[in-house]
């Protein structure tokens, strides 16, 4: 779908997946104008596909299109394109279990112009792939690196918009977490390197016994529709669910006496992840026990079932493919 400054929204269309043509002066190529969502289309037990919460995707995008100075895509649009593609590709969509069809709806400005300005012309476009379950082998936890010399964003960024950018400036701390041996990053505020904002493309979960709590939106981290989607799945199952502040300090010295009893990160790609260990510059610790928790692994089958439809949808969060 095209949309172009006077005219909006106009020439929606569904076309064989190839190549497109950039023009090299096209402004997204140098002003990196560009946001994307990520979602998941699951076979459910009747044989029909359903995608999870695609409205709070819609919601997401049109936010990030606004901190992107981007035309916002009307929630409509967003989601008749997502389900026209499902429509199409129906057959690429996995049988069972964990499998998927993920969808990455995007845009990005089409115009070109070597000034810095917002752009006038867009391009909307949705593409799918297959996914298959994350963890085939059984739940893995992950190592993760605390990153103490770069952040991911800063009050008043675009650290809470679903933008390139973030992705761009993340990928030399993901690239020294792996250096020293861990999985994934985890990103610590902007100001006082301490207290914990998210973990590469997840947030995170603190679990207190029957209580967990996961790092409010404090604007610099992306607001995940699996870690809101938590919030109410856990008070469903008797948690308490909370959104607080929590430091690298408190996490090393809670695991340490023992009421931080597990750690998990959540988003579309791996739905829940357990976290394993932690590192940094000045320490390193086994989460518990270092094996994936009983809290964590409840939470993970819950959503699970929901979104392949072995539960009852209670929040009409599942969107049937008409
Ligand atoms: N944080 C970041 C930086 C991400 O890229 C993602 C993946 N979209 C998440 C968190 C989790 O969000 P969601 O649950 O909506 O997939």
């Amino acid at each position: 779908i095209k949309w172009t400054e006077g005219r909006g929204w106009h020439d929606a269309e569904l076309v064989p997946y190839a190549p497109l043509s950039i023009d090299p002066a096209n402004m997204t190529l140098h002003y990196a104008q560009t946001i994307f969502e990520g979602l998941k289309a699951y076979k459910q037990p009747d044989g029909t596909v359903a995608t999870f919460r695609p409205q709070a995707n819609a919601e997401r995008f049109q936010a990030s299109a606004r901190r992107m100075a981007m035309p916002e895509l009307p929630t409509e649009l967003f989601i008749a394109a997502c389900d026209a593609l499902i429509e199409q590709d129906r057959a690429w969509v996995p049988d069972s279990g964990e499998a998927s069809l993920y969808l990455r709806p995007f845009m990005f400005a089409s115009e070109v112009g070597l000034g810095v300005r917002p752009a006038n012309e867009f391009l909307f476009m949705v593409i799918a792939s297959p996914a298959g379950a994350y963890f085939p082998g059984g739940v893995k936890p992950v190592s993760v690196w605390l990153s103490e010399e770069y952040v991911r964003a800063v009050k008043g960024g675009t650290g809470a918009a679903k933008t390139g950018g973030n992705y761009a400036a993340s990928l030399v701390a993901q690239a020294q977490a792996a250096e020293h041996g861990c999985d994934q990053v985890v990103w610590l505020d902007a100001v006082e390197h301490r207290w914990i904002e998210e973990m590469g493309g997840m947030n995170l979960y603190f679990v207190y016994g029957d209580r967990i709590v996961t790092p409010e939106l404090t604007g610099s981290l992306l607001p995940g529709i699996t870690r809101d989607s938590l919030l109410t799945i856990a008070r469903d199952l008797g948690y308490t669910a909370e959104e607080g502040r929590i430091s690298t300090e408190d996490w090393q010295r809670d695991n340490e006496n023992g009421t931080l009893t597990e750690v998990f990160a959540c988003g579309t790609a791996a739905v829940i992840t357990p976290v394993g260990s932690v590192k940094s510059e000045r320490a390193n610790w086994i989460q518990g026990d270092g094996q994936p928790g009983e809290v964590t692994m409840k939470l993970r089958k819950a959503l699970l079932d929901l979104q392949t439809g072995r539960a009852a949808d209670t929040h009409g969060w599942m969107h049937p493919l008409g």
